[in-house]
């Protein structure tokens, strides 16, 4: 077991988390790309097998490279266990799949991820699992649904894509109050910004395929929290096999230890444009929380450490602007992922939002002309810059 590095900081344990438990006396992990591990002696096998000693049997369970991931992810959210996953959706998927049954009933916010809200409204209810989604700027109306009964209260925040913000230690009172687990995606906000399990969360889910990787070449999801839960969700897991790949995980520690300074530039960058883009005569409005006229900016001040590389802002006009304005950006990939080193742009319409008709998304308050801007480790000036010239070509 890994040194708690309790009172060390974020980047410290970045680069050092669960590092010592690699044994096999190199300094960076080797990636273990094995299916199985193999036993001379058949009685140490079992023991393996059985649980009574350390070691790895198959990967679709355990792997070396991707247990340094797992332990990593876990020191920097502050967990007692973590499990990982083939993807951010494997991982949400398969705890939600894990901890609910037939008349189990999940409360969450109206504006999740486009895959999860998928999970709410198409298969969970197929599973006869009730699902109740709230409007997310309402906290006293999560809280009544609440309390009328629900065994797994699903968090997210910051939002995608209007970056809404939602009170974590409120919410989570109201959950514990009324029985209920309480799940947070950490996704846009990293353990870097925001540390949901201090706030009252009982488990925190990522897409590492983002801020985690840090640089959109591998696919991976992780799951933290208390160990009971954790060991539940890896059994269901073994079971559906979404296991993550050990190159995947490779890739993900090797990006993970720059995870404190990017972060911390990409926070930098979100707010140096939000500020100019909120005084930009070709934007309609800006979504970043740490932006003062953000609705929800006293709370993201409470609970955030940094307010995240993400942030949206909307064009005057309408979609054929956003078809005319993204080709412009010269220093910005336009692609479905984010939080990578490179700037990364989309539209709702064409990435996280794809699967709901426009009039849904109008109904989740996504304006056609909004852009979702994921801040790379650029210097700031030369993306002002780039998104200056943009906006003046289709002024
Ligand atoms: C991307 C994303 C997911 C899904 O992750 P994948 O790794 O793409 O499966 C879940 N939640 C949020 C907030 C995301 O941005």
């Amino acid at each position: 077991m890994t040194r708690e590095l309790a009172d060390q900081g974020p980047g410290t344990k970045a680069v050092w988390g669960g590092e010592d438990d690699a044994e096999e006396g190199t300094s960076q992990v080797p990636i273990v790309q094995a299916v199985a591990f193999t036993y001379r002696d058949v009685g140490r096998w079992q023991d393996v097998a059985l649980g009574r000693r350390k070691g790895h049997i198959y990967s679709r369970n355990t792997n070396p490279t991707v247990a340094l991931f797992e332990e990593k992810v876990r020191v920097l959210e502050g967990a007692e266990d973590a499990t990982s996953f083939s993807s951010g959706m494997a991982a949400i998927s398969n705890t939600l799949f894990a901890l609910l049954r037939p008349g189990s009933r999940v409360v969450a916010a109206k504006d999740t991820y486009g895959g999860t809200n998928q999970l709410f409204r198409e298969f969970l209810p197929a599973l006869n699992i009730g699902v109740k989604l709230c409007e997310t700027t309402d906290p006293s109306r999560i809280e009544r649904e609440v309390a009328g009964g629900c065994d797994v209260l699903y968090l997210e925040t910051p939002t995608n894509p209007t970056l809404k913000v939602l009170d974590i230690a409120r919410l989570s009172k109201a959950a514990h109050d009324a029985g209920a687990t309480v799940i947070t995606d950490n996704t846009f906000a990293t353990p870097i910004n925001q540390r949901p399990l201090r706030l009252g969360s009982d488990l925190v889910i990522h897409s590492a395929s983002k801020f985690l990787g840090g640089h959109a070449d591998a696919l991976g999801g992780v799951l933290c929290g208390p160990k009971e839960t954790v060991r539940k969700v890896y059994h269901y897991r073994e079971i559906t096999g979404a296991a993550l790949d050990p190159f995947a995980a490779y890739l993900l520690l090797r990006g993970l230890k720059t995870l404190e300074i990017r972060v911390q530039r990409q926070n930098e960058n979100a707010m140096k444009i939000a500020r100019h883009l909120e005084g930009h005569g070709g934007v309609a409005a800006v979504y970043y929380p740490g932006l003062r006229s953000h609705p929800q900016h006293a709370v993201a001040k409470r609970q955030m450490k940094g307010f995240g590389g993400v942030l949206s802002f909307s064009l005057k006009g309408d979609f054929r602007k956003v078809k005319r304005f993204l080709p412009k950006l010269r220093l910005a990939h336009r692609a479905a992922n984010l939080g990578a080193v490179e700037t990364t742009v989309g539209s709702p319409a064409t990435t996280s939002h794809v699967e709901v008709s426009a009039k849904d998304r109008a109904a989740m308050g996504i304006p056609e002309a909004l852009i979702r801007y994921s801040a790379g480790i650029e210097n700031a000036r030369d993306l002002i810059a780039d998104l200056d010239q943009a906006l003046a070509a289709v002024a």
